[in-house]
């Protein structure tokens, strides 16, 4: 799977030691993915809530706050609820625990686990939970995005988008109903490390809101005022 081909999913590594850390990441970045990095379970759950990560590979030894209870937190939140989340950790018989207390984990890996499977299992996650990252085909009434060969057709008919059209769409899709501001939909399609003026959105949703009304059909654009726009 190309990762790249669709929007760059980012990872949260959770993970105390920096050897361990640093190896994660850089298996991950390889594969394509973008990697936010904490080392305690403090500066997750900050993370969680500033990145909004699309999956969270968390160890279950941390300092202070333990994997476990992050996952918790993280599985209270409805905003989090269904970020997938792996956890590693050092024993099979913590792995047999971690079950018994329901906290929410998505999947369990046990250390020293091999990355070749490690990568599997994140790629298993976020076919789940994020499909046009993992090149799926997403439908919203007669829309139909694929997003591994980057057509988009509406009632039949196939539209014209813009890369950053199409990517715009491909957000929207993944979570119809769901409100977007304009911040999050700079960092999610254009990239954090990318300045752009927040009206260059605005430019685009009118693109975007024209080719898919080229061929009659309604806007399923909505305006949130104040807030940004979302689907439906
Ligand atoms: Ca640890």
């Amino acid at each position: 799977m190309n990762v790249m081909a669709a929007l760059q999913p980012t990872v949260l590594v959770v993970e105390d030691e920096p050897a361990q850390r640093e190896i994660l990441s850089y298996n991950l970045e390889a594969e394509g993915f973008r990697v936010a990095r904490a080392e305690n379970g403090e500066e997750a759950l900050m993370l969680v809530a500033e990145e909004q990560p699309d999956i969270i590979v968390l160890d279950w030894m941390l300092p202070n706050v333990s994997g476990i209870e992050v996952c918790r937190q993280i599985k209270m939140r409805p905003e989090t609820r269904n970020t997938p989340v792996i956890m590693l950790s050092a024993r099979s018989e913590e792995v047999d625990r971690v079950r018994g207390l329901e906290t929410g984990a998505d999947d369990y890996v046990v250390k020293p686990y091999s990355v070749i499977e490690l990568m599997a299992r994140v790629r298993a996650q976020l076919r789940r939970a994020r499909p046009s990252a993992a090149g799926m085909q997403l439908e919203y009434g007669d829309i139909v995005l694929d997003s591994e060969t980057h057509r988009v057709t509406r009632g039949g008919e196939a539209l014209k988008l813009g890369p950053t059209e199409f990517r715009l769409l491909s957000t929207f899709m993944e979570k119809p109903g769901r409100v977007w501001s304009r911040a999050q939909l700079l960092d999610r399609v254009w990239g954090r490390d990318i300045y752009v003026d927040t009206r260059t959105v605005d430019v685009h949703i009118g693109r975007l809101r024209k080719a898919l009304c080229v061929h009659g059909g309604e806007d399923p654009l909505r305006t949130v005022r104040g807030a940004g726009y979302s689907l439906g």
